[in-house]
């Protein structure tokens, strides 16, 4: 792809849009950023973009500045709805995003990892694994990196551990990962792609360039996911927390063994009981990356230790403090209906769970059962917290919080020892924080400083 003097626009000043404006600054382009925030809030941004000879529109989308580019890179975090953007797809303007436009420059093979949740907690454990194994790993992506920077670092022998989202898929064009994960779908920023349907789509392009060389792992027990079994050309693996199946990862008896081709023989990797993660969803995780770290040709043993000594990325079921015969549980990257299931699984009983945030057009009721079964009371807090309330009516008591600080408060004076106090909101944060990290962080020194 050669980029000298081509024009073009880079759409959105998040952390991967700013680095794919210097790398084409520096392939020679011709670059504009164009952001709806205003100069001021991109005080931070702006001079060492004038700095590199990027011109920079801020406060809004200029058509004019969509109409005379070659080529328009978009941020995950611009919708492709944006009517500035439509117009110009219309008109035939290539519009990719940066992993694209990375993986055009990238050197050596990739990994990449997709799903509704699990993402960063799998993609770090391959990168992990990967490492400790003997390869030459990079990992970037969604989960903070973003690809363009890996570049400088890319030889042939490397392999780059990516975590893609929903949003980066749907910009790609001839993306081709080696070996690609699906971990699930389960609903998610349904109000940024319209539907259940589209936002399966948008994962199920993670496959969409792969070839018979290739590998796709997939999760036998979601639904959804084995869709996209019939739209590839690759191998597929399958992994299984359930079942024994005939070439992938699963759960047999006390132990997860590997079956590397139909027929082939069953090798042992790890007890079950090695896994230091709470929970069966991340089971469904190294399940998934022993899939990778086979393909890749990392031995068993190398495998078994690298999973037994990995640490719970934070914010995600994270133990914060025990007080009084009861844990406190930070798990604010919960932000789907989905991850609160999972972290309202990984314990029995005795749960005081902190729900809400902003809203992204979920479905509450599904979580009925499952609260009834295990939840002693509920703790609303955010601007979701009436809707909240009422799909959720008469099924547990509710108290309706409001904010972080009543919530953990209150639900301390209900707890009796050997119950869990769990914030698994199931909702984003940006309605009263900055992101979840913001609000985990929060949780935690409210909890840290009960006394
Ligand atoms: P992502 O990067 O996809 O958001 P994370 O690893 O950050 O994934 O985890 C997001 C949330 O989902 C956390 O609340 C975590 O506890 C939960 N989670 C992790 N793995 C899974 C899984 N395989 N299935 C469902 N929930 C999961």
């Amino acid at each position: 792809m050669d980029l000298k003097n081509k024009r073009v626009l880079v759409v959105g000043l998040g952390k991967s849009g700013i680095a794919a404006a210097i790398f084409l600054r520096k392939q020679g382009a011709r670059v504009t950023v164009s952001d709806t925030r205003s100069a001021a809030a991109l005080a931070k941004e702006i001079p060492a973009l004038l700095e590199a000879g990027i011109m920079v529109e801020s406060g809004g989308h200029g058509l004019l500045t969509f109409r005379r580019q070659d080529l328009i890179v978009v941020s995950p975090g611009v919708p492709l709805e944006t009517p500035e953007v439509k117009q110009v797809i219309s008109f035939g303007v290539p519009v990719i995003g940066e992993l694209e436009l990375a993986s055009r420059f990238l050197k050596g093979r990739v990994v990449a990892i997709t799903g509704s949740n699990g993402k960063t907690t799998t993609t770090t454990l391959i990168g992990k694994i990967f490492a400790e194994g003997g390869l030459q790993a990079l990992v970037g992506g969604n989960i903070g990196t973003p690809v363009i920077d890996l570049i400088p670092e890319s030889t042939n022998e490397t392999v780059s551990v990516l975590e893609v989202s929903s949003f980066q898929l749907e910009t790609i064009a001839e993306f081709r990962p080696w070996i690609a994960l699906v971990l699930n779908i389960t609903p998610d920023h349904l109000d940024r792609h319209g539907s259940f349907e589209n936002y399966a789509a948008a994962k199920t392009r993670i496959t969409e360039n792969q070839q018979p060389e290739d590998f796709l792992i997939l999760n036998a027990e979601d639904k959804p996911t084995q869709m996209v079994a019939a739209k590839t050309k690759a191998q597929i693996y399958w992994f299984s927390s359930r079942r024994p199946i005939k070439q992938g990862a699963f759960v047999y008896g006390e132990s997860i063994v590997f079956i590397p081709r139909e027929g082939g023989k069953t090798e042992p990797i790890m007890p079950v009981a090695e896994i230091p993660l709470k929970g069966s969803h991340n089971v469904e995780n190294v399940l998934a990356a022993v899939c990778a770290a086979r393909l890749a040709g990392v031995p068993a043993e190398k495998i078994r230790a690298s999973v037994a000594s990995f640490k719970a990325v934070e914010h995600r079921l994270e133990l914060v403090r025990e007080l009084a015969g009861v844990e406190y549980y930070n798990d604010s990257k919960a932000t789907n209906v989905d991850a609160t299931i999972k972290a309202v699984e990984a314990f029995p009983g005795g749960i005081h769970l902190i729900l809400g945030g902003k809203d992204k057009g979920s479905d509450y009721t599904v979580l009925s059962p499952l609260l009834r079964e295990r939840v002693k009371a509920v703790y609303t807090i955010g601007s979701a917290a009436e809707k909240i309330g009422r799909e959720l009516h008469g099924v547990v008591k509710m108290v309706e919080a409001g904010t972080m600080d009543v919530a953990v408060h209150e639900a301390r004076k209900a707890a009796v020892p050997g119950d869990v106090v769990l914030l698994a909101p199931a909702c984003s944060s940006f309605d009263q924080f900055q992101n979840y990290e913001h609000r985990g962080r929060v949780f935690r020194q409210i909890v840290h400083e009960l006394s």
